[in-house]
């Protein structure tokens, strides 16, 4: 069945199905589709509305707490500020202190004498006995450099960041920093300072980390960059009562501050990364909110796949309606044809030697014998054909009922062939007979095993082409009984051996010969019910030979 035929035969049925039934189921699904994603998106602007307000509480409430612990994961940046200006994270270290008065005669020695081998003996004796020792030892160093003992200065620094790396000098500079680049041991300096080793003033740290590399940045210096911004740009609101928290934005940072009286103030930036990366999955948690979009898109998509593909199975169950019916309409068109064409040969023959016995008077016997052979022969072939369609009929109506009895089936084969005898040989055939007298008891209906008998014998004189030979044997053993009709003519090709055993199925090598493709439907119809099986076996212009196989009765 061909696409074209259902198309052209029952296009109409197809345009009726897609119209009243896709067409608006799909128009159907598109209108749901539309309101339940209105729905759903009214629904996640609620949540959003009611998760934001709870985030906001949530913010606060930390923002509180950050106040009372010290290195709370909300606040990122923290700050004071007095009197307006900010002093932590200091801008600006403090003016540089005098040094102590026990210092100032060496340094008279160092300075104004330029006599630093006096100067290095005053250090060395102040480094004895002050406590400011790290200011003496970086003293005792710069003597010893003026002195040109270079390596002996280089070993005194070194002495001096591994000892005081706290200490500062007196520019409020930590030893750690100003030996170690003094000694010109900078390897990993540049990651102690930018992990905030030493509290350091924004110049500070901005100094000595472009010394150390110029072209690095480090997020340690953003704090700086807040602080910057805060003293330039920061105003606090008006009458600040103490103790109270107030927020505000400045630049991209939010901020939390609060007056801690006498001018002084204290706040933070908020860590965004902390309360999208911590507070907001957690809060969603807390709240039930799943990201339910790719959720939804996939119960959508689900529901309208399953739709569509009932749809497409409702499209493929009609055209397979439509295409078996077409078919059985071919079928019983087919049928009739083939039947009356069939059963006009033998009627018509039976007629004329009907009308010659009755009008031709002169007839000799011979004459005689030879019209009522052929009227008798005729009408046979005619009850056979009829009997053919009508078991076809009851077959496919499922009404095909069989008697089976149980016995041996040599003496009822060796009638039926007996009775076919006279038939074949007076067609000119020569039929060799291998006959068991008797086998061994098999469950058989007689009515229906004659009917395969003589479909065989009759399709082995249909084709045997110009050979004039046919062979019939009845065989027992391996727990069957097979009946076997071998005959020498146009024989099946490999491929159509399958097919012949299908309704109306006739091979291409058969040639215009009569009958119409049910006969061996019927046998193997008729062997299915005995529970054994019909066979062929068979090769192009050598002939064929068919089996059927009963299984022996247990
Ligand atoms: P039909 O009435 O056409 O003989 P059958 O069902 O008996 O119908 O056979 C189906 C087809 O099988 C035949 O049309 C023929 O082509 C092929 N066939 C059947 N028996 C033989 C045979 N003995 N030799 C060659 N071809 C055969």
């Amino acid at each position: 069945m061909r696409l074209w035929d259902i198309s052209h035969l029952h296009r109409r049925a197809f345009l009726i199905y897609i119209g009243t039934i896709v067409a608006p189921l799909c128009g159907l699904l598109w209108l749901g589709f539309q309101s339940f994603e209105r729905q759903r998106q009214a629904l996640a602007t609620l949540t959003a509305e009611k998760f934001a307000s709870a985030l906001e509480t949530r913010i606060g409430s930390a923002a509180k707490a950050a106040f009372a612990q010290p290195h709370h994961p909300i606040a990122s940046h923290s700050f004071t500020i007095e009197h307006g200006a900010v002093i932590r994270p200091a801008l600006h270290a403090p003016p540089p202190d005098q040094a102590p008065a026990e210092f100032l005669k060496a340094e008279r020695e160092e300075l104004d004498l330029n006599r630093p081998d006096q100067a290095l003996e005053s250090y060395r004796r102040l480094f004895a006995i002050h406590g400011r020792k790290g200011l003496a030892l970086s003293r005792i160093a710069r003597c010893l450099a003026k002195l040109g003992r270079i390596e002996e200065a280089r070993a005194a620094w070194r002495k001096l960041a591994a000892t005081y790396p706290d200490d500062r000098d007196l520019s409020h500079r930590p030893n750690g920093i100003v030996a170690a680049l003094q000694a010109g041991d900078t390897a990993g300096l540049y990651d102690r300072i930018a992990s905030g080793r030493w509290e350091l003033a924004a110049d500070q740290a901005e100094y000595f980390l472009t010394q150390l590399d110029a072209k690095r940045t480090t997020p340690y210096l953003d704090h700086f960059r807040f602080a910057r911004e805060l003293e330039e740009r920061f105003r606090p609101q008006n009458q600040l009562r103490e103790g109270e928290i107030y927020s505000g934005v400045l630049g991209r940072h939010r901020i939390f501050y609060r007056s801690e009286g006498a001018a002084r103030l204290s706040g933070f930036a908020v860590n965004d990364d902390w309360i999208s990366g911590t507070l907001q999955p957690q809060l969603r948690k807390e709240m039930g909110i799943a990201d339910t979009t790719r959720q939804d898109l996939w119960v959508y998509g689900g529901a309208i796949g399953l739709v569509l593909v009932i749809l497409s199975f409702g499209v493929i169950l009609l055209l397979r309606d439509i295409s078996r019916e077409a078919a059985a309409n071919r079928v019983r068109a087919d049928l009739v044809s083939s039947v009356s064409h069939e059963l006009k040969t033998p009627i018509t023959l039976i007629r004329l030697y009907g009308e010659t016995l009755l009008r031709r008077g002169e007839l000799s016997p011979l004459q005689r014998g030879e019209c009522s052979r052929i009227i008798v022969r005729e009408s046979e072939r005619l009850s056979r054909l009829i009997d053919q369609i009508l078991t076809f009929s009851r077959i496919e109506r499922g009404a095909r009922v069989y008697s089976f009895e149980r016995g041996d089936l040599a003496p009822v084969v060796a009638g039926i062939v007996e009775d076919y005898r006279e038939y074949l040989e007076h067609a000119g055939f020569r039929l060799e007979r291998a006959l068991e007298a008797s086998a061994p008891a098999v469950r058989f209906d007689p009515a229906a095993l004659s009917q395969a008998v003589a479909n065989l014998l009759d399709n082995a004189v249909k084709y045997s082409g110009e050979s004039r030979d046919i062979a019939v044997r009845l065989v027992a053993g391996n727990g069957s009984v097979t009946f076997e009709v071998q005959d020498h003519g146009v024989g099946i090709g490999a491929a159509e051996q399958a097919k012949i055993f299908e309704r109306f199925y006739r091979a291409a090598s058969g040639g215009a010969k009569g009958g119409y493709g049910l006969g061996l439907f019927l046998v193997r119809h008729i062997m299915e019910a005995h529970g054994g099986s019909a066979e062929v076996e068979s090769e192009p212009g050598r002939g064929s030979r068919f089996r059927l196989v009963f299984p022996v009765a247990t």
